[in-house]
This record gives C-alpha cells, structure tokens and sequence, in this order.
C-alpha cells in the first residue's frame, strides 16, 4: 500500500510533467535489467540513464532523520533495507553501463529538472556523434547486402518460374 503511494507522489509527478514539458520523453517504472522486482522511477532506456527519485523518509535522508514514534525497529530496518537495495541497483545500472541519476525529494524541481535535461542532452550528442562515425565507417556495408538480398530474390523468381 504505501509502496503505491510512494511510486506516483506528486514529486515525482511534478518533475516528470516539468520533463514532459520540455520534451523529454521517459518510461514510467522502468524495470531495472537483471533485477527482479526492481523498478527505477523513470529512465531514458535507448540513452541508458535511470532516474531515481527517493523521498526522505523511505529512502533514510541523512538531512530529514525519521521521527517515528511507533514500531520504530520495523521502519528503521524496513528503511536500512531500501537503503541497501538502492545501492545495489545503483551498483548493478552502473555495471551495466548505465548513468544512474538520484535525487532527494528535498531538492529543488528546477534544478532535479536542469540536471537530468542536461545529462539527458550530453548522452544524446553522443550518440549522435557515434551514430554518425559508425555510419561514415560503414558505408560500404548496407549496399552490398541489399545487393545480396537483391539476388536471393531474383534466384527465388528463377526457381519459382523452372
Ligand atoms: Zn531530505
């Protein structure tokens, strides 16, 4: 239950609506690979940036220590526990070759907003930088295999009309 309203608080609706504004485009609750059950709050999958928005209390903020009055040994290890499973996602995106991006629920949306938008612009020109190398690299192998294609169809025609 709380788990669910954790997923769509107005934070994380407040910086993703600010994204959306800016034409950024995200999968919601993205799995994380190779992790059952694990979910980042949103990425970017073709760049390979997840995004984790942690709000103070779930994810144990150093600034905003938990005041709770009852069953506080349930809480406090229900949250050394996200704690730990927030690391190793981290540690897991980052193995992978993913740019994990976290952020506190006390920061600010304008500037949580201004550093994914810019990562999220850097990782786009890169890849646009490589997309073009590769096809400047490649430029002989496309057509060849069309030519090749070409004449498995052509083979094709003659064996259908013998
Ligand atoms: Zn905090």
């Amino acid at each position: 239950m709380q788990r669910t309203a954790r997923r769509d608080n107005t934070f994380e609706r407040a910086v993703r609506s600010r994204l959306h504004a800016r034409g950024l485009r995200y999968r919601i609750h993205y799995p994380i690979p190779g992790m059952k059950r694990t979910t980042c709050d949103f990425a970017f999958p073709g760049m390979k940036i997840a995004v984790f928005l942690d709000g103070c209390f779930w994810h144990g903020c150093e600034l905003h220590p938990q005041s709770v009055k009852k069953n506080t040994d349930f809480w406090l290890s229900k949250i050394e526990r996200n704690r730990e499973r927030d690391a190793q996602a981290t540690a897991h995106l980052t193995e992978l070759g993913w740019t994990v991006l976290r952020f506190w629920e006390h920061e600010t949306t304008d500037a949580i907003v201004t550093r994914i938008a810019s990562v999220v612009e850097t990782r786009r020109n890169a890849m646009l930088f490589d997309r073009t190398t590769s096809t400047l690299e490649n430029e002989q192998g496309p057509s060849r295999k069309l030519e090749a294609v070409d004449s498995d169809i052509t083979l094709a025609e003659a064996e259908l009309g013998q």
